[in-house]
């Protein structure tokens, strides 16, 4: 089964500097942050699920400084990975949802603070892999970290798709609506201590009872959770690594650029 990176066209690489329009609480640990400004015209269409880089402005800075010093090569401002959520080009506007996190983080602290009018350099998008539309049956399981990405690829499934999402959140306030196929079954897992490790995905997917058919799987998040998952997948249930998209967001107890070494090596 191929694993199509979604859509298959060509990213831009520029940075862009877009401005907050908005910063509202979706749930208790969700913050969603709206981007907008001139730089977001010709945001390539079609990137609901894929990634971006983000690049956090020191407090105050105003746009054009950030340009600038972006622009002169500045490297100080800390880079972190995002999902677009939601693209209305008619509006020009991008929804990113910020996991709030305990210990906060440069990401997570300035989304918390956001106004309207702050700036942020935004990289990409960059593609994620999709599963294979084709596949008999499919399965999601993902964190926080994740469910943006989640949410976008089940809202991309053809209506007739079939199996099951579970979604581990931190509180019971934390559902949010996802626009899945009727097909797809989605299960809320609660997790109130995500600086500890869990091993309820893997419980839930040990649990179900498996379709003959392959299934299409989407898994990402917390980097130990993830490795029992894809343990899982491929050495007890024989899947092939190349057909499934399993992938690592954070993992506790690291900042982003000491999870990527550790994700990595
Ligand atoms: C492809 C991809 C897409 C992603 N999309 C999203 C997205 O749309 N929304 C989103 O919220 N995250 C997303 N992430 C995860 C995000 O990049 C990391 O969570 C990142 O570390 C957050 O940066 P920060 O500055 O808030 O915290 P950091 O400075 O990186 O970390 C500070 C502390 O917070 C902890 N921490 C980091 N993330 C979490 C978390 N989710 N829950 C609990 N503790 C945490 C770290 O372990 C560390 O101890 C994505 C990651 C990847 C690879």
């Amino acid at each position: 089964m191929n694993m199509p990176e979604k859509p298959a066209i060509k990213t831009a690489r520029k940075t862009r500097i877009l401005e907050v329009l908005r910063s509202t609480r979706l749930t208790p640990s969700m913050q969603r942050v709206t981007l907008g400004g001139t730089d977001l015209s010709g945001f390539p269409l079609g990137q609901e699920g894929n990634y971006i880089k983000l690049m956090i402005p020191p407090a105050g800075t105003s746009m054009v400084n950030f340009r600038t010093a972006l622009e002169n090569g500045d490297k100080n401002a800390p880079r972190r990975t995002y999902t677009v959520r939601h693209h209305r080009p008619a509006d020009n506007e991008l929804d990113v949802d910020f996991v709030v996190h305990e210990g906060g983080g440069p990401a997570c602290n300035w989304a918390l603070a956001a106004q309207s009018g702050d700036c942020v350099g935004v990289g990409g998008p960059g593609p994620i892999k999709f599963p294979d539309h084709k596949a008999g049956w499919f399965l999601f399981g993902a964190d926080m970290s994740a469910l943006p990405a989640a949410a976008a690829a089940l809202e991309d499934l053809p209506k007739n798709a079939v199996g099951h999402a579970v979604f581990e959140i931190t509180c019971e306030d934390d559902i949010q609506e996802v626009n899945a196929p009727d097909g797809i079954e989605i299960h809320w897992l609660i997790h109130d201590h995500p600086h500890t490790s869990s091993t309820q995905q893997l419980d839930f997917f040990k649990a179900l009872t498996w379709p003959d058919a392959a299934p299409g799987v989407f898994v990402a998040g917390e980097f130990t959770a993830v490795a029992g998952l894809r343990a899982y997948l491929l050495d007890e249930k024989g899947l092939d690594k190349r057909s499934i998209y399993v992938s690592s967001y954070w993992k506790i107890g690291l900042v982003e650029d000491e999870h990527r070494i550790a994700k990595n090596s």
